[in-house]
Order: C-alpha cells, then structure tokens, then sequence
C-alpha cells in the first residue's frame, strides 16, 4: 500500500485511518514460508501541530521450525509500529529508526517500511517454547513428546561393555 500524504503535510489536524492485509510472500526460514497469511495492518497517520505521525498495530501470525526440535509451529504476535515522517532531515540526530523520511512525490510504501520492521521483530532463535527440550542425539526422538533412556544407557562406554560381559 502506498500512502498519499501530501493532504496530511499540508493540513494540520488531519488524520486518515489505515487498515488492510500486508502480504510478505518472500520470506523463509529453512525453506518455510513464514508469513503464510496476509498480515492485518490498523492504525492511522496523522498531523499534529505539525508533526506527521505513522501509528499502526500488525497482527503477525508466523509459521516458524524449531531449531531444537523441528517442530513447525504458529505465533502470533501484535507488533506496534510508529514513525514519524518528514520530507527531509533536519540534522544527523535525526537519522534514528524513529524517522521516516518520505518520498519526493510525498508518498510512502507503507509496505516496505512495515515488511523492515517485521523482519527485524524475528526472533534471532526460533524455540517453540523456552525450556525445549531438543531431539536426543541418540534415537532422534522428540523429548518434549517422550522422555527416552538413552542418555542414561550412553553415560559410560565402559559400563556398557561391563553389561554386555554380565549377560
Ligand atoms: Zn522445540
Ligand atoms: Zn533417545
């Protein structure tokens, strides 16, 4: 979605609402497609006394592999997303996230910017719960479904031949 702000520059106390489906169809982890449904986007930009604000909520549902136990999984989040646009940049201290600077034509791909600021919201580990268990190195089972022995059969090699001599 591209925004026209050209009414919203020029007038102080102007407001325009904003809500629609963000598609991200471009983005996969381990060869999963993460956003699999449209992200929805509410919110609104508006002028006030002057200053142009971006304020939206995205409803980000992801599908996601966990890197401990391969489960494929879906979480949702509500990420808050605020800027604040100009036409130009006032001085360096400026150049923080926090500032959007708009194009010539004062426009702004509101899906550009929202697509950066969701892919920055992933998580850098992807665990499907905190205390993941893992798969055991051993028999590949998931050990968060069920708890095998084979830890307790491979502690000691040396015991394991001394079970074997006993049998
Ligand atoms: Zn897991
Ligand atoms: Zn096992």
């Amino acid at each position: 979605m591209v925004l026209a702000l050209k009414q919203i520059f020029d007038v102080v106390g102007e407001s325009q609402s904003i809500d629609y489906p963000l598609v991200i169809s471009d983005c996969e982890i381990g060869g999963l497609p993460v956003f699999e449904k449209p992200i929805p986007v509410k919110g609104r930009v508006y002028n006030r006394a002057g200053i142009v604000m971006l304020e939206v909520s995205c409803e980000v549902t992801m599908h996601l592999c966990c890197d401990r136990c391969l489960t494929v999984f879906d979480r949702s989040q509500t990420l808050p997303v605020s800027h604040i646009l100009v036409t130009e940049l006032h001085s360096d201290a400026d150049t923080d996230d926090e500032y959007v600077v708009v194009e010539e034509d004062m426009t702004l791909d509101l899906d550009e910017l929202l697509r950066a600021d969701i892919l920055l919201s992933l998580p850098s580990k992807i665990l499907c719960k905190e205390d993941c268990k893992g798969l055991c190195s051993v028999c590949g089972g998931n050990r968060n479904e069920k708890e095998c022995h084979c830890e307790e059969k491979s502690i000691d090699p040396r015991l394991q031949i001394l079970g074997d001599l006993l049998k």
